[in-house]
């Protein structure tokens, strides 16, 4: 494959062979005032569909530019369909999920409203953001949806056949489920985490009696959400997903 330019845009636009792409203010401001990029610059961009094109300026204004796709440097590559339910919590650790999401592959990323989860709204626009930014810098083709924040029980109640890994820290019995991590969630698959304050026992309760759902201890020790994340799809990635 021939060489990937070092700086990495997503653009929501189609990317093709002699493709003549429209750069927004933002994108103008952090190529051409940033990082003094010139016209005859080249740049690789992604639209999350068409995998990597490395493409030049043609272009450089002070609030818009345009940029035209020489060749494919990458081909499309999506991470296996494994989605990461959680609680939001404190904005930078939210934040911090959903890049860390993003860098260990994931399809799509739900906020979840649990019964103790502190926060009552996110900023969908600047999580989705975020998860741009993450794909940018970590030479992923494919950038996950951040969805709504939505109750947990109207997602359970609306759940399909999708395997749930659910890190439930009153788990027992833990290298037992551990294992069985291998086995029963293949995608497609998502796991849960909970906020700060954990599940409550009726959420626990109806989570451990649903059929698609896998609950894995993550060690002796309490874990904070956004480490538990993290571990969590380590966990699924190396043992079901595409790191193999
Ligand atoms: N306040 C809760 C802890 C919540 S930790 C308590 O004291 O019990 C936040 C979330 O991280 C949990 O809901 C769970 O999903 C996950 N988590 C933390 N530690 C874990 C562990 N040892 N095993 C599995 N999941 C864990």
């Amino acid at each position: 494959m021939p060489v990937r330019p070092k700086i990495r845009l997503f653009v929501d636009q189609p990317l093709g062979e002699g493709e003549r792409v429209a750069l927004s203010r933002d994108h103008a401001n952090y190529l051409f005032n940033v990082m003094r990029l010139r016209e005859g610059a080249e740049l690789a961009l992604f639209n999350g569909v068409a995998g990597e094109w490395r493409a030049e300026v043609v272009a450089a204004g002070k609030r818009a530019g345009e940029a035209v796709c020489v060749e494919q440097v990458a081909n499309q590559r999506d991470p296996p369909d494994l989605w990461l339910l959680f609680a939001p919590i404190k904005k930078t650790r939210t934040d911090f999920i959903v890049e860390k999401a993003v860098e260990l592959g994931v399809r799509r990323i739900v906020p979840v409203q649990t019964e103790f989860t502190n926060a009552e709204r996110i900023r969908q626009d600047r999580l989705q953001a975020h998860a741009v930014e993450a794909a940018e810098q970590c030479g992923a083709v494919f950038v996950p949806e951040v969805a709504e924040l939505r109750p947990l029980a109207k997602v359970l109640d609306e759940w399909s056949e999708r395997a749930l890994v659910f890190a439930d820290e009153g788990a027992s019995g833990l290298s037992s489920r551990l294992s069985a991590v291998l086995t029963e969630a293949a995608p497609p698959a998502a796991v849960l985490v909970g906020p700060e304050g954990g599940f409550s026992d009726a959420e626990r309760a109806r989570l451990r009696g649903m059929e698609q759902v896998v609950p894995v201890g993550l060690g002796p020790r309490i874990l904070r959400a956004d480490t538990a994340a993290v571990s969590v799809l380590t966990l699924w990635q190396a043992s079901a997903g595409d790191w193999g």
